[in-house]
This record gives C-alpha cells, structure tokens and sequence, in this order.
C-alpha cells in the first residue's frame, strides 16, 4: 500500500515493479493461450423490452492461465492490445464466436435472435486484414452476415474519426451491424453520431448503476437522442428490477445484465435458448 511523503517512493516502486512483472508474464502466457486453447468465449444474452425475447447475444472472451489462474478481460485484454496478440485474438472471438452462432442456427435456436456480437479493439479497427479476416469467417461458417455484430466502444471511435467513418462505411456496405459500446463515456456529439453508420448505442454500465436516481438524465438523454437518429439503444450492466423498470418506462428497447442473464458457456446458453422464451 502507498504511504504518504517519504515511505511513498519505497513503497511505491515496488510495487510498480510488481505490476510490470505480473504484465510481463501475462503477456509471455497469452502468447501460448491461443495456440493451448486456454482461451473460451461466454455468451451473455440481451432481451428485447417489449417482447422479453432474446434478441441478441455478445461474446466475451475469458482465459484461465494455467500459470497466473482466471483473469478478467479488463486485464488481458489491454495486454493483447499492447503486444500485438489482439489481432490473432480478435480473429479467434470472431471465429468461434460465428462457429457457435452458426451452430445455434442450425438447430433452429436463433428465431428470434437477430443479432451475435462481437467486441472489436481498437488495434483491429486498425488492422487492414479485418475485413478479409471478416469474410473468410462468414464463408466459412456460412452464418447470414445480418447476424453478426459489431461492438466497438466510443472512445475507440473517437481516436480517429476520419479513418473509422471509412470503415464502418465498408463493414455497414458489408452487412455487418454495428453497435457503439460504454456510450455516455467519450466525447462524441450528435455531429459526430450522424456520421457513423450505426445501428444501435449501448448505455454505459456507470449510467445504468445509478438507476434511478442520478443517472437518469444521462439514460434518458442517450435514449431520446439515439430514437430521434433511429438507432436502437441496449442498457448494458441492469442488475436490478428497479434499472429495469426505468428503462422500460424511458423507452430502452434492449436490456443486458445479471438480472437477466450472466454471460454464460456455450452449452448453458444452449439449453436456455432451448427452455426459456420470453423474460
Ligand atoms: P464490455 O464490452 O462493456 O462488456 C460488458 C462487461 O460487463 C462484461 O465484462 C460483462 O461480463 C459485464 N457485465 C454484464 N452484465 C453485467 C451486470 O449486470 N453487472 C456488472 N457489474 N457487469 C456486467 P467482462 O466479460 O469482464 O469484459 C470486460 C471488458 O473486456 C468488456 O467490456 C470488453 O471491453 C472487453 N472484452 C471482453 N471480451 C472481449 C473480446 O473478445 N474482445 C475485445 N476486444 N474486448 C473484450
Ligand atoms: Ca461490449
Ligand atoms: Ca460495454
Ligand atoms: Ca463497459
């Protein structure tokens, strides 16, 4: 723990020394995951409001190391981005991710899902092989390319306007449906939303928490501003009744979180797709 004035230093640099180490050990590891299939995806669904159906699905990926234990993806992740691994990884969610997708709807499991997610990181919006990465993937698995979406987070978007107006342009051209995730926690403005072919803003997770209460305003602003540009808006993060609630009453169309549904192995998805309707 840091202390104040002349402890601070001492006790500070190790600890440091300590992070960098764990990083640098995460980082040997992830580049072995991949290939030791260490990694695995969960499936965590997303309700429709009106109808209480499942109308979406997102893949999160999850790794147990078999050296440092179960991480979270808030700490791999930035470690992918970092080292370059994202790009190999990313194309691994995107494959197994449509795999499954492709599997469920063989045995007629997605009627009413219109949508399967997949989180794109800032390094694959960059990578000028995504979209034959893309293709090849949709070939393969032979998975209607309306099914497949894409979430990419606001402040990713927001790093280069330019050059991401541009691809979104190419993946919208494509088919592929894409969604702006945490949205609430970047600075884009309705200008800039405009230029995006989007089709749906994801509230961030801080919002939601605070319902009801103060987080209303900002929940009720992103709703009212993603109708009036025709998108479709998904509270991520809804742990409770009273979060539902409000959104319904706000007019929130889609709903994700642990009051609903924990992200999930495939198989349990599998059989609740199978016993569960409607919420
Ligand atoms: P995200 O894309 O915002 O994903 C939503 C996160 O919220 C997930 O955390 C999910 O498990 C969690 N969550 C869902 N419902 C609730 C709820 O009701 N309450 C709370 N407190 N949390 C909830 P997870 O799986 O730990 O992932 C964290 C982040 O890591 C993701 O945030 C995403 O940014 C990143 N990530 C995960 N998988 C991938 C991936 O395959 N590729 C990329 N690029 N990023 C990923
Ligand atoms: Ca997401
Ligand atoms: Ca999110
Ligand atoms: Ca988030």
């Amino acid at each position: 723990a840091k202390n104040k004035g002349k402890n601070c230093y001492s006790a500070f640099v190790p600890e440091m020394e300590l992070r960098a180490q764990k990083r640098l050990a995460m980082e040997s590891n992830l580049r072995k995951a991949l290939s030791n299939d260490e990694l695995y995806l969960h499936y965590q669904p997303q309700i429709d409001l009106r109808s209480g159906r499942i109308v979406g699905i997102e893949a999160l990926t999850r790794w147990t190391c078999p050296e440092l234990g179960p991480l979270s993806p808030a700490e791999f992740i930035p470690v992918a981005e970092e080292s370059g691994i994202i790009v190999p990884l990313g194309r691994w969610v995107l494959q197994t991710a449509c795999r499954q997708a492709a599997a469920w709807r063989r045995d007629g499991l997605l009627d009413s899902v219109e949508h399967v997610a997949v989180n794109l990181s800032a390094c694959q919006t960059r990578d000028s092989g995504l979209m034959a990465d893309i293709r090849a993937v949709l070939d393969e698995t032979a998975l209607p390319v309306g099914l497949l979406e894409l979430e990419i987070t606001e402040g990713v978007l927001m790093e280069n306007v330019h050059a991401n107006v541009e691809l979104m342009q190419r993946l919208q051209d494509a088919g592929i449906h894409l969604s702006i995730d945490d949205f609430g926690t970047g600075y884009s403005s309705m200008s800039y939303l405009k230029r995006f072919p989007i089709d749906q803003l994801k509230i961030d997770r801080s919002f939601v928490h605070d319902l009801p209460g103060d987080g209303e305003p900002i929940a009720t602003a992103i709703i009212a501003m993603a109708h009036s540009l025709n998108l479709r808006v998904v509270a991520e993060g809804v742990e409770t009744a009273q979060q539902a609630d409000f959104l319904r009453r706000a007019g929130c169309d889609i709903v994700q979180g642990y009051h609903y549904a924990r992200p999930m192995a495939a198989a349990q998805l599998t059989a609740l797709l199978r016993e569960r309707q409607d919420w």
